[in-house]
């Protein structure tokens, strides 16, 4: 026994989940033996009125299967697990007493699908306590219950969304869906939900209105729908949910246990389900390997130079995260700027309930906006955003330097400058370092840390731990021209242009790469980035790169002409409230008019696969892994294609 003990109080039992010598608790197939033994033992107590599950981690209530296992089950093996787990919580459901989950910390996939076979669900409401059902995001499905139990529980409509998206919630978001029943402070979660005993059994849910044939019928062909339009049909996985939870509501609970396993069975086996459990062990990884040999200093406060777009980006995530946060720039106007931005931030925030209303309003006054010089004495770390010029960011260094402690780690936002160009400007070059956040920053999970030459161990142990804190991924890089990230990008954005350029109709190059499974069209992309930044970073990179790199003079005609993207509503498309169409001026720039070649995806990935082969052999990342990660999760690149490099494996050009 080393998942679980069991305490009895007068007529109530306590069951907590506690795995021996592990900070989380995981169901393998030990644990869900053990759990399926203490339920036989427990269903033969008829002096008991109801059981109470709770668990003994600090944040963690059941963090759902040991993917581990998942991944190397195969066939016959995973056909086990898989019944094992829907019989042993069919026997939770069906003890002849009251259950109530006490849920705080993660209650995710198989921890939720627990929680799903009890009566009733009360959930702490500190920020650990997340909920939800994200087996989807991982090509596979809810498949110990979940897919069938969820809909019964709250009809399927709110069902499919929180499904098929993978979602998982606040505990006042998953109040509001009706994922759980109650939300207390931590501190009465255990005394309010054993007040859910005297309850009694939760009566079953009927939806006859909604689980009738020809509502379900509707419903589904609109989920469909909305699943195609989003995934473009790339994505088994919720495919799949959505067959099981419309076919199983209908039906008998075992018909949907039998969809869900015969579901998983073939998802288990497609590559697509492969590349994405393999970049959830990548985030995993990312999230804790140790990168460098060295123990990083505690960060506390902080500053942030510069209140632009990343600016301000990086001040509300920060402050966010309970660092305060001086937020320098020299443009009042820019503060003010700023500082709505982050008001709109934590507005949204606090509408998807991150935050309470007191929580947010802390948030902000950890914030201290100024357009004086302020001592930075006190700042252990200080981000510089400002405009991307060298020589500016040269004086901002140097001010920096001579006002924050010799300790106070430099960190820059650049996005292609070199950094070690910087290090004349300070003193104490080795507390330089490269921190490269995307845009939008609260949405964005990856974070470029780059290493310069003179960069210690110690600076880079810091602000790795750092990142980590902020609930971001670091990929480690060396100071090199466009670091990584946008080093891969830019060459594939330069081939679209010349495409465009060629005549190739923009909507055929976008809607090719929508097809293979980018979040946005490479035309539309260099729009939204704004034609004078990309024009920017790519001329960085042909200089460093001149014998293979050029930066198409389209890209320049259109800035000169005031076609700079997105921000001017004009660049190679216009941008007219909803619509979006070419732009006649952008059009009238093409030297011919040319059909889409007919591998225009592949051209163009191999583009991208191409240079990452290239960052590789120079290591400007250590590892294929690292960058398969990190153009994932810095540009959204196919996730079920597991990244450029695991590309080129499969196509070689
Ligand atoms: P921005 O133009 O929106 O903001 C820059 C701000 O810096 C302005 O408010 C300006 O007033 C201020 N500033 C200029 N000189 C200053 C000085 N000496 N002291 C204090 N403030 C000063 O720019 P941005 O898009 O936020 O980019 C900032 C940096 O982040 C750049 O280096 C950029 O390359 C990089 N970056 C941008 C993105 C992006 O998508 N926008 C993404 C990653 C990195």
């Amino acid at each position: 026994m080393n998942h679980l003990h069991f305490q009895q109080h007068g007529d109530h039992g306590v069951l907590t989940f506690d795995r021996e010598g592990s900070s989380a608790n995981l169901f393998d197939r030990q644990a869900l033996v053990e759990l399926s033994d203490k339920l036989d033992a427990l269903s033969a107590h008829p002096e008991l009125k109801g059981l109470l599950i709770r668990s003994a981690k600090p944040s963690i209530f059941i963090a759902g299967a040991d993917l581990k296992i998942l991944s190397s089950a195969e066939g016959d093996d995973l056909r086990d697990l898989i019944e094992l787990g829907q019989a042993t919580f069919q026997k939770l459901a069906r003890l002849p007493y009251v259950t109530v989950a006490a849920i705080h910390g993660a209650c995710v996939g198989g921890g939720y699908e627990l929680a799903l076979a009890c009566d009733w669900r009360i959930a702490s409401d500190a920020p650990a306590t997340r909920i939800g059902l994200p087996e989807t995001q991982l090509g596979i499905l809810p498949a110990w219950g979940g897919t069938t139990r969820l809909p019964r529980l709250i009809g399927l409509a709110k069902a499919l969304p929180l499904i098929l998206g993978g979602k998982v919630l606040t505990a006042g978001a998953a109040r509001a869906k009706g994922l759980v029943d109650a939300v207390v402070p931590r501190e009465n979660l255990e005394s309010h939900a054993l007040t859910w005993l005297d309850r009694g059994k939760r009566p079953p849910a009927h939806h006859p209105l909604l689980h009738n044939p020809l509502s379900v019928s509707l419903i589904g062909t609109k989920a469909r729908k909305a699943l195609q339009e989003k995934t473009r049909g790339l994505y088994p996985g919720p495919a799949a949910a959505l067959d099981v939870a419309t076919k199983g509501c209908q039906r008998s609970l075992e018909h949907g246990f039998d969809l869900e396993k015969e579901a998983i069975l073939r998802l288990s086996t497609l590559p697509q389900t492969h590349q994405l459990l393999r970049l959830f062990f990548l985030q995993e990884r990312a999230k804790k390997h140790q990168l460098v040999d060295a123990d990083p200093r505690p960060v506390g406060n902080c500053a942030v130079v510069g209140a632009g777009v990343m600016g301000a980006g990086i001040a509300y995530w920060l402050s966010a995260r309970g660092h305060p946060v001086i937020m320098r720039d020299l443009d009042p106007t820019a503060l003010a700027r700023g500082m709505k931005a982050i008001h709109k931030n934590y507005d949204e925030a606090r509408k998807r309930r991150v935050f309470t209303a007191t929580e947010a309003a802390r948030g902000i006054d950890r914030i201290q906006p100024s357009a004086v010089p302020v001592p930075l004495d006190r700042c252990d770390l200080v981000i510089e955003a400002a405009v991307e010029r060298l020589d500016i960011k040269q004086q901002v260094f140097a001010d920096l330097s001579a006002r924050t402690r010799h300790d106070t780690i430099l960190a820059t936002n650049t996005s292609a400058l070199p950094i070690h160009e910087l290090a004349g400007s300070i003193t104490h070059p080795e507390r330089l370092v490269g921190l490269h956040f995307f845009n939008p920053v609260h949405r964005m999970q990856l974070v470029e840390v780059v290493r310069t030459a003179a960069t210690s161990d110690v600076t880079l142990a810091t602000a790795i731990a750092f990142v980590r804190k902020l609930g971001k991924l670091p990929v480690v890089v060396r100071d090199s021209p466009g670091f990584l990230v946008n080093r891969i990008l830019m060459p594939y954005l330069v081939a679209a242009a010349k495409l465009f350029e060629e005549g190739v109709d923009p909507k055929e190059i976008d809607g090719a790469m929508l097809d293979f499974g980018m979040p946005m069209g490479p035309i539309r992309l260099l729009d939204e980035v704004g034609l004078d930044v990309a024009a920017h970073v790519a001329t960085t990179l042909a200089e460093a790169f001149p014998d293979r790199m050029t930066v198409p003079d389209l890209l320049g005609k259109l800035v000169a002409d005031g076609h700079s993207g997105r921000k001017a509503k004009s660049g190679f498309y216009i941008y007219d409230g909803n619509s979006i169409s070419p732009n006649p001026a952008a059009v009238a720039l093409q030297t011919d008019e040319a059909p889409a070649p007919a591998d225009l995806a592949a051209r163009l990935a191999q583009a991208m696969s191409h240079e990452a082969r290239l960052c590789l052999d120079e290591g400007v990342a250590e590892t294929a892994d690292d960058i398969d990660l990190a153009m994932v999760l810095g540009t959204g690149y196919a996730p079920f294609r597991g990244g450029p490099l695991q590309y080129e494996l499969t196509h070689p050009s």
